[in-house]
């Protein structure tokens, strides 16, 4: 995008607004940027592990995942080479399990298809498996320091905002228009500092309902800046409270806790499963048989998600041979 189109479409503006918006950015961070684990290496294999972790989870909480994880499995061909019942036992704590079977698929195909060598550009990671736009683009950039732009809620937040307006109570532009100006606003040989900033002063500034804009380095350059305060307030509270209503109950919520439950297996039980019908009350209260197509529909999806495995080994109280399994004879594990 030129600077011309930009301006017509009252974005990113001319030069000397991009480059004062980059150098009060980059100060604000020199100052103020946290000493992160993940900070202080351009390991694309321990970048993807924390990126993955970084989903859905709070910096805080996703520390000392991240140093266990990697003390378990110190490199990709580590994580690849253990059972996959191990690393979702690994992940227990954080939810969203998908991520822990996706990280190893990633692992998985640079050890086996890449020779352990993992692609450098976004093209390359993204036809990894489990690697979407985002991802591809933090690891080109954090890993090998390409000059690239890639979005996650903070760093789409601040675009928003800076060029384009108060993004509450929704945003007004698309995220192809935040992409064009995101890509147009990084310094060159700067990227991995910049995209380093935009996601802390996301996260620790430019808040999602109290940001800073009293004491703010990119003021001056804001366009929601005289808007902010009246779009927050205008904006109805109480959408976590909402949200955590909605999970109980959810088929992320019985999924989680159907993983849950297997991860608990022990002994005997971790390798040969646990009958669908003595899952079933470990998943769902009140459980009863008239449960049990749902509950194998549910472990039906983990296995094809990579996170359940239906033991093939018929059990001997299977009496006339059948495969039927809603009869919740099946027995399920984690996968190996
Ligand atoms: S002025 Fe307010 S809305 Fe704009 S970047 Fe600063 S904190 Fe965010």
């Amino acid at each position: 995008m030129s600077d011309n189109e930009l301006a017509d479409r009252g974005a990113a503006g001319d030069a000397d607004r991009l480059t004062g918006v980059a150098r009060a950015l980059l100060g604000w961070f020199a100052a103020n940027r946290r000493d992160l684990p993940w900070r202080s290496t351009r390991d694309p294999y321990r970048i993807l592990v924390s990126e993955i972790m970084l989903q859905q989870t709070q910096v805080d909480r996703v520390i000392p995942y991240y140093q266990a994880f990697l003390e378990r499995f110190p490199t990709a061909a580590a994580l690849a080479a253990a059972p996959t019942a191990e690393v979702i036992r690994l992940w227990a704590g954080l939810g969203y399990n998908r991520r822990a079977v996706n990280l190893q698929r990633a692992a998985r195909a640079v050890v086996e298809e890449h020779a352990g060598v993992w692609p450098s550009d976004v093209a390359g990671l993204r036809a990894l498996p489990g690697i979407g736009p985002y991802t591809a683009g933090a690891i080109a950039c954090f890993a090998f320091e390409r000059d690239v732009a890639f979005l996650d809620t903070n760093m789409r937040r601040v675009i928003h905002r800076v060029f384009f307006g108060p993004d509450l109570p929704s945003p007004t532009a698309s995220e192809r228009e935040l992409l064009a100006v995101a890509a147009d606003v990084v310094p060159p040989d700067e990227g991995w500092l910049w995209n380093q900033a935009l996601i802390e002063f996301g996260a620790l500034h430019c808040t999602a309902r109290k940001p800073a804009c009293v004491v703010c380095p990119l003021g001056a350059y804001c366009r929601a800046r005289p808007a902010m305060a009246g779009a927050i307030a205008a904006t109805p509270k109480g959408v976590r409270k909402k949200r955590e209503e909605i999970f109980a109950g959810s088929n992320r919520y019985y999924r989680g806790r159907a993983v849950d439950a297997l991860r608990e297996l022990g002994g005997a039980s971790a390798e040969i499963g646990i009958p669908l019908r003595e899952l079933g009350p470990l998943v769902k209260s009140g459980f009863t048989e008239a449960d049990l197509p749902w509950l194998r529909g549910l472990v039906d999806d983990l296995t094809r998600d990579g996170l359940a495995a239906v033991a093939e080994d018929a059990p001997p109280y299977h009496a006339d041979g059948v495969d039927r399994p809603e009869s919740g004879f099946a027995r399920v594990r984690l996968p190996r």
